[in-house]
């Protein structure tokens, strides 16, 4: 990767990595409002939207976090989070300070327990919401919900699988109603789990109820999570019930229909069948185009659509995925230096959707294959301009197929990264004067050889 490499292209390149790594409520929650803020050579700063996430993401997950970081720019091996410009989010936390902070975690997490401060994701809008025929019904819902809760449909159970579009909603809609005034609580189905939990561990029903009960709105997100908690279950069907009797509008999102949530008490499932149910499907070509254009909009350099066009067409189920493959993208016309380009979309899109099970030694087999050489001689010392060659590009397609410089070295005759990173950067220069060499390595890595 180019020294010149931006915080932000990094940051968001480590994000495409740990977005794979982490469950999808934790990227949500932690890391997706996240910026790269600025950089040194060895050291990455990060802005987080507040002090809370900070330390959440300091005590969880900073491994992860600098490893993620570590691996993409092949080089950085510090990351500081700060809140704003040049503050520190927080003291670096020793290890043995982790209990400490545990219990400072639980205390801010009670304080945000206030119904009325639920947070919403500012992206997540009714405006930035593309509306095509796999989803209108859903919006159009949820915005009927938002202009009248408790008196259209009660509940809105918005359904459909991963990454389509249903936390979005929940958010443009909870966030519009707060903003007339309303009491709105937000929470996936995990946050009501262990908040139930706690109460029951701590004796505090009473502020349990009161805290779900005092809402007008109620959003509950992935409740498919609650199957099998049957005490779980239980507090939101009572809470269901008290808030329905008022008039108060519930809406609640899940990967899968009603019926289809197991196990799952009866008694609940009859209740979130009494509104309306609607679907998000998949979108069709137009809309992801629509989607990604939009998506583009934020983007610093202009993205063309014909490259737009074939993230769309390219096999992706998911809108997280399409964006996702956007960012990716982005990341690595950046680190490489080449304009956004149908070539690094479709490397891009490889390395994401094909040949996962793909193992090192099948990659440094296959590229010895292909320069007439031995997987022998290419792990080895030689250094004739063959092999040498051969080798960088072996280190290439393992890098591009996810694998740190580190762990490459190990299979190169134990090289350190700084090597690998180096071998890496020659073979992307010599790639970007030389469409043959370019057409070389994308074959070999479509599995082409
Ligand atoms: P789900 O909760 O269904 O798994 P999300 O609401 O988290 O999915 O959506 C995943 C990503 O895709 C989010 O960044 C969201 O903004 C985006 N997204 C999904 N559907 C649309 C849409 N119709 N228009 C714009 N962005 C969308
Ligand atoms: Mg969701």
């Amino acid at each position: 990767m180019s020294l010149a490499a931006s915080a932000h292209a990094i940051w968001e390149a480590a994000l495409g990595r740990l977005q794979v790594q982490v469950p999808r409520p934790t990227y949500e929650t932690w890391l997706k409002d996240t910026q790269g803020e600025s950089r040194d050579d060895n050291q990455l700063v990060v802005r987080v939207p507040s002090a809370f996430v900070a330390e959440w993401l300091q005590t969880r997950m900073f491994s992860l976090i600098t490893d993620a970081v570590h691996a993409v720019s092949g080089q950085i091996t510090q990351v500081e989070l700060i809140v704003r410009d040049g503050v520190p989010a927080i003291d670096p936390i020793q290890n043995n300070d982790l209990l400490e902070s545990a219990a400072k975690y639980s205390d801010i997490s009670a304080r945000t327990q206030n119904p009325s401060e639920s947070t919403f994701n500012p992206r997540y809008t009714f405006d930035t919401f593309v509306i095509g025929p796999s989803n209108n019904l859903a919006f159009y819902s949820a915005f009927a919900v938002s202009d009248s809760p408790g008196n259209t449909y009660n509940p809105l159970y918005i359904h459909g699988s991963v990454g389509l579009g249903k936390t979005h909603l929940l958010h443009a809609l909870g966030a519009k109603a707060k903003a007339e005034g309303l009491r709105v609580r937000y929470v996936t189905s995990e946050q009501f789990t262990n908040e139930f939990t706690k109460a029951i561990r701590d004796r505090e029903m009473d502020a349990f109820h009161d805290r779900y009960r005092s809402v007008q709105l109620l959003l509950i997100d992935d409740v498919q999570f609650l199957a099998g908690k049957d005490g779980t279950q239980s507090a939101f069907f009572h809470t269901f019930n008290e808030l329905h009797s008022k008039n108060c509008q519930i809406v609640v999102a899940a990967d899968r229909p009603c019926a289809n949530l197991v196990p799952f008490n009866d008694r609940l499932k009859s209740r979130l069948e009494w509104g309306l149910s609607v679907e998000i499907t998949e979108p069709d070509y137009e809309t992801k185009v629509a989607i990604l254009e939009k998506h583009a909009l934020r983007a610093s350099t202009p993205i063309p659509a014909s490259v737009l066009e074939y993230i769309a067409s390219a096999g992706s189920t998911g809108v997280r995925q399409l964006e996702g493959s956007l960012n990716k993208v982005m990341a690595l016309s950046q680190f490489s230096g080449e304009p956004v380009s149908q070539a690094i979309a479709a490397r891009i899109l490889r390395t994401q959707y094909e040949d996962r099970a793909r193992t090192p030694e099948d990659t440094i087999s296959k590229v010895a294959n292909f320069y007439g050489i031995s997987p022998r001689e290419l792990k080895g010392v030689a250094r004739n301009k063959t092999v040498s060659h051969a080798r960088q590009v072996a280190m290439l397609l393992l890098r591009q197929g996810g694998m740190r410089a580190e762990e490459i070295g190990l299979h190169f005759g134990k090289r350190d990264r700084t090597t690998v990173s180096y071998a890496i950067q020659r073979v992307l220069d010599k790639s970007s004067q030389d469409p043959s060499l370019q057409k070389s390595i994308e074959s070999l890595n479509n599995g082409e050889n």
